[in-house]
Parts: C-alpha cells; structure tokens; sequence
C-alpha cells in the first residue's frame, strides 16, 4: 500500500527576516524508509521531537521533502502536481491529535462531513446528507449531531468527527497522528477500539504515531522506532516488545509503567537529553547517550540490518547487545497497561448494556 523510501527533510534555520541568512538546518527526518501493506498498522514511536509527526506530514505531502520517495499504491506521489495530488488525497487522509484545532469551529459537523464529499465530488444534496448520517452512525454518533458545532461536543466525540472526516471519502491509508494523546485515558480506550473495529470493517491500513507504548502495543501489528529523524528498529509488534535489541528501544520499552509487579523487567535510565537536531551527533546518533558505544559509532553512521524474520536494527553491535528482560519476555501473557484499561472498559460497557436490558424487562413485566 505504501512505501517510503529514503525519505529526508531538513528545514533551514536562517537569521533576519529580508535578507535571512542561513545559519543550518534541522535534520527532521533523515534517511527514513519503511513500507506498510494493506490492512496493516504500523506504529512510529519515539521522543517528542524525533520527527515523527513530520514524516506523518511528508506521506500526506502537507509539506515536500528534501529528498527521498513516498510511493502509493505504486505510484511516487512526491512529484505529483496540486491537482493530481488533490485526487490522490481521496485515497489517504489524516487525524490530527487535536480534535478542536483540527475542526473549523464556523462550520457545523454536517457541513464539516459533508465538504470532503462535495470537493471529491462523490456526492451532493440529498445522498451527501444521507452519507453524513451514515458516518456519524459509524462512529457512534447520533444524526441530530450534525446540526451541531464542534465547541459543542467533548474532546472525544470531536475526535470521532474528525475520524467520520476522514473516513468520508472511504480512503485506504489513514495516518492517525496521536489521535488519543489529547483525550482523557477513559476515552482512549473507546477510540481505539473504534479504529480497530474500522479497520477491520474497512480494511484499512493505518500509520499510528504516538508516544504511548501502552496503547501502541494494543493498536499496532509493527512497530518503527525513531530516534533524532531516524529509524533505529523496526520489528513486528510481539518481537520488538519482548527482545528489543537496539538500546534506545530497550530503554524505551524499560519505561512503560508495569501494572504487574510480578512481570516488572529491568529498568534502563538513559544519560542526557536528546542532542539538537540542528546539530545531530556524528556517526549514530544515539552515541553520547548510549550504554555500548564504542568508537566506531561517533565516526559511522550504522545502517538498518536484518536482524532475522523482517527484524532490523541500525545498530553496529546489536549482536553483542545484551538482550534485555522486559514486562512481555518475563511474561509472555502480559496484556499490558492499555488493554487493561481497555477490558475495564468493556465489562463497564457490557454491565451497563445488561442492567439496561434488565431495567426494560422489569418495565414490559
Ligand atoms: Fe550504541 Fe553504537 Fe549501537 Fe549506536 S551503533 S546504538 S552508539 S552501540
């Protein structure tokens, strides 16, 4: 479905505002390639900052890149013109992080659904109000909310709007960026089961970009890892959260709180903070915060390798990398924090639905 290629993107600092002079430039994304087939979701973590979100971006082509390919469906979308670029948004679209922001507060939520179906031209009138109450029944909200405006709804029911948007134009990828992060940990749940329960009705492929590791291990099927605007591993879900072999990984996956005192594996507290990206550290990047680092890694930059069973890691030593014991390895049934959160979930769901159908018995008898 998609494939990304080498892709770069450095913005240049400059100084003054006529005659700016170039003082550098911020390596966003660098050398970043990774693919995703259809029905699949792959989760890009990392830091605040890793660039992440502006990879996100560079698929959607909100902004060009510097260098490198994003290929859709087969087609190199990094060289299309606006208009062809317009009619290939039909097939990708994107939900933002801030559900509020990402919504114009003028228009009311019918109006709002119903733009992308009139731009596209896929339907007018009366079978584009027909289409708007569809999706706000797919994603759990009621026809009367489309005469409605976004201030008027809650940060969760906003982000269902912006996911009935983007699902409008029946699109094949979706990049969801940190669609829960700015939600409450209740509501986190129910829209993740909402994606979920689309992509499989749909069969859609998402890139999920988050910081939660909790709720990554439960949305993704595999996981890259950026660190400083490049990948460092990129492994399937259940592989990388039980031996991850390159040390940022381990110091992320370290990190996640465990609810089980019993699954708790080692904890890894990295140096320093995160270089500039102005001004990245030579060879790998990770170098002057990790554990191993010899002096090969401040002079080369280490290439992603195959690690086994589509596993790669850029990592010159991975090999002699201690593998480290986390929460999934230590216990290979651990259901993780967010799935815990997300069965609680459920039971409420499912308690409430019973004692409704209790309440109606007792009435009808
Ligand atoms: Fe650490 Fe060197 Fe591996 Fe980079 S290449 S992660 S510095 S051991």
């Amino acid at each position: 479905m998609l494939e990304v290629e080498r892709l770069v993107k450095h913005f240049s600092v400059k100084r003054g505002v006529v005659f700016g002079r170039t003082l550098g430039h911020v390596r966003a994304v660098d050398d970043v390639s990774f693919s995703i087939a259809r029905g699949e979701t792959l989760a890009l973590v990392g830091e605040s900052g890793c660039g992440k979100s502006t990879t996100g971006r560079l698929i959607m082509r909100l902004m060009a890149p510097t260098s490198g390919s994003v290929r859709f469906k087969g087609k190199d979308i990094t060289r299309l013109e606006k208009a062809a670029m317009r009619r290939m948004r039909r097939h990708m679209q994107i939900i933002f992080q801030d559900p509020y922001a990402s919504l114009n507060p003028r228009l009311t939520v019918g109006e709002t659904l119903a733009e992308p179906l009139s731009v596209h031209g896929i339907a007018e009138g009366s079978s584009a109000l027909a289409r708007v109450r569809e999706l706000l029944d797919v994603v759990g909200l009621l026809p009367e909310h489309a005469r409605r405006y976004p201030h008027q709804f809650s940060g969760g029911q906003r982000q269902r709007i912006g996911i009935a948007r983007a699902l409008a134009v029946n699109p094949d990828l979706i990049v969801c960026d940190e669609p829960v992060s700015a939600l409450d940990v209740s509501i986190q749940a129910q829209i993740v089961n909402l994606l979920k329960s689309l992509q499989y009705r749909f069969g859609l492929s998402y890139l999920f970009i988050a910081h939660d590791l909790a709720i990554v291990k439960h949305v993704s099927d595999r996981v890259a890892v950026m660190y400083l605007g490049k990948l460092v591993e990129i492994a399937d879900k259940r592989t990388l959260y039980s031996c991850p072999r390159h040390p940022y990984s381990q110091a992320l996956l370290s990190a996640i709180p465990k609810p089980d005192p019993q699954s708790r594996g080692e904890r890894i507290i990295l140096a320093g903070d995160v270089p500039s990206a102005l001004s990245p550290p030579s060879g790998c990047r990770f170098h002057t915060r990790c554990l191993y680092a010899q002096q090969r890694c401040r002079t080369e930059v280490p290439e992603l390798r195959d690690a086994g069973h589509g596993h790669r890691v850029a990592c010159h030593f991975y090999e002699s990398v201690p593998v480290i014991k986390t929460a999934d390895s230590a216990n290979p049934a651990n259901m993780g924090k967010f799935a815990v959160r997300l069965a609680a979930y459920e039971a409420a769901k499912d308690r409430s639905l019973a004692n409704k159908q209790s309440a109606g018995a007792s009435v009808a008898t």
